[in-house]
C-alpha cells in the first residue's frame, strides 16, 4: 500500500570539518516499523550545525564525519513504517503531511521512564552523531530525505504555520518555551531581562511579550538582532557591543528596573560569563533561569549573592515533544502578532548548504533556511 519508494536522494554531507560539504546521491530504503521517511521541505540551520560542521562540537560528542547536518526539520510524509499512522497526539498522518519530530529517546532508562524527562536520556540518539555511511543514511536534515525515528515523538504542523519558521521553532522556541516555564510565570508584576538575543533569546522575547510584563528588557548583539528584540516586545534593549563591560550593563538593567533589578532573568546566551552578570541582574527573591550556558570555562561566582538575594535559581536543558506541541501552538496562535520573517534568513539549496553555514558562523543570517528542492 505504500507509494513506491524513490530510488536515491541527495544530501550535502560533511566529509571533513571546516570544509565545503559534498552533495552526494545515497539510496533511500523503507522506513523501519514506527519510523516515517520524509522529503524534507525545509530545514533551517542552527549555531549547533555550525559548530558540528567546524568541528568544535567532534570531541565532546565523538563525532565523526561523514555526517548530516540538521535537526531543525519539517519533512512531508513520503513513507509510513508499520505503526506510524498517528502523530504523537493520535492525530492521523497522511502522506503529504508536514511534520516535526524529535530527537530520539531510547525509552527504558531512567530518565525516559522514571523522571520522564527523554530529553536527558542517556542514550538519545541525533541524527548528527551518526555516520551517513550507516542505514537508513539520511540523519539530518541537509538532504532531500529524512527519517522520523522510531521512538521520537513526532507532530503534524498546523496549516497556519510557515514550513521554515515551524522548523527554527522545533529547536529554538521549544528551548525557549520550558526554560521560561521553569520559572513558574511571567505576569504584569514582573520585570524580565533576557540575555542573548541569538533566535533561541529572539523567540523567548516573543514568549515573555505574550505574557504582558512590566518591563522587558534584552541584552545582545549585534544591533539588527536587538531590533528584531524590540519588534518582537523588548521595551528596551542594551548592547554588549555599546556597553562592552559587565559592570555598565548591570547598571542598565537597575536603571529600567528602579534600582532592584528584574524580577526574572534567562540566560539564553551562552557567552563567557552571562550565569555571573545574570545573576548581578536579578532581583531579591528574583528568579533565575540558566538555558544558553551548555559549555565554555568556568565562570567563577560569588555564591553568598545567591543566598543574600534569595534567589531561584533553575538550569533547563533541551526539551521532548511536549515543548514541540506548545512551540507550533505558540506560532499558530500569534502568526499576527508577531512578524516572524525578521528572523529567517535567506533560502538556500543544497549546493549552497556551504555558504549557508559560513553566513551563519559569521552572525550574517539569524536563520538561515535550507530548501533541498532550491537551485
Ligand atoms: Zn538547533
Ligand atoms: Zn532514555
Amino acid at each position: 500500500m505504500s507509494p513506491k519508494l524513490p530510488e536515491s536522494g541527495r544530501a550535502a554531507v560533511v566529509t571533513a570539518w571546516n570544509e565545503p560539504l559534498e552533495i552526494q546521491e545515497l539510496p533511500v530504503l523503507a522506513p523501519p516499523p514506527g519510523a516515517l521517511l520524509v522529503a524534507v521541505d525545509k530545514t533551517t540551520i542552527c549555531g549547533s550545525d555550525v559548530h558540528v560542521w567546524d568541528g568544535a562540537f567532534a570531541a565532546d560528542f565523538g563525532i565523526e564525519p561523514p555526517v548530516i547536518l540538521g535537526h531543525e526539520i519539517v519533512g512531508r510524509v513520503v513513507a509510513f513504517g508499520a505503526g506510524a499512522e498517528v502523530d504523537s497526539i493520535d492525530r492521523p498522518l497522511r502522506t503529504g503531511d508536514r511534520v516535526v519530530w524529535e530527537h530520539e529517546p531510547c525509552n527504558h532508562c531512567y530518565q525516559c521512564s522514571v523522571e520522564r524527562n527523554p530529553s536527558l536520556c542517556a542514550h538519545r540518539t541525533i541524527g548528527f552523531l551518526i555516520p551517513a555511511t550507516r542505514e537508513p543514511h539520511f540523519h539530518g536534515g541537509f538532504g532531500e530525505y529524512s527519517y522520523v525515528w522510531p521512538r521520537s515523538g513526532r507532530l503534524r504542523v498546523p496549516d497556519e504555520v510557515d514550513s521554515a519558521l515551524a522548523a527554527a521553532a522545533s529547536c529554538a522556541l521549544r528551548t525557549a518555551i520550558p526554560a521560561l516555564g521553569r520559572l513558574g510565570g511571567i505576569d504584569f508584576t514582573d520585570t524580565v531581562v533576557i540575555q542573548g538575543a541569538g533566535p533561541v533569546g529572539l523567540f523567548a522575547t516573543a514568549v515573555a511579550a505574550s505574557h504582558s510584563p512590566r518591563r522587558l528588557i534584552v541584552v545582545g548583539a549585534p544591533a539588527a538582532r536587538l531590533e528584531v528584540a524590540r519588534a518582537w516586545g523588548a521595551d528596551v534593549t542594551i548592547s554588549i557591543d555599546e556597553h562592552p563591560s559587565r559592570e555598565e550593563r548591570v547598571a542598565r538593567v537597575k536603571e529600567e528596573t528602579e534600582g532592584r533589578g528584574a524580577t526574572v532573568v534567562g540566560e539564553f546566551s551562552g557567552g563567557p560569563g552571562a550565569v555571573v552578570e545574570g545573576i548581578d541582574m536579578v532581583a531579591a527573591n528574583g528568579r533565575y533561569v540558566i538555558a544558553g550556558s551548555l559549555g565554555g570555562p568556568e565562570q567563577p561566582l560569588l555564591a553568598q549573592r545567591i543566598t543574600q538575594k534569595n534567589l531561584a535559581i533553575f538550569g533547563s536543558l533541551g526539551a521532548s515533544i511536549d515543548s514541540y506541541y506548545h512551540a507550533l501552538e505558540f506560532l499558530r496562535l500569534h502568526t499576527d502578532r508577531f512578524d516572524w520573517d525578521l528572523l529567517l534568513g535567506d533560502t538556500y539549496g543544497l549546493a549552497e548548504a556551504t555558504t549557508a553555514l559560513r553566513r551563519m558562523a559569521s552572525f550574517a543570517e539569524i536563520k538561515a533556511v535550507l530548501d533541498p528542492a532550491a537551485a
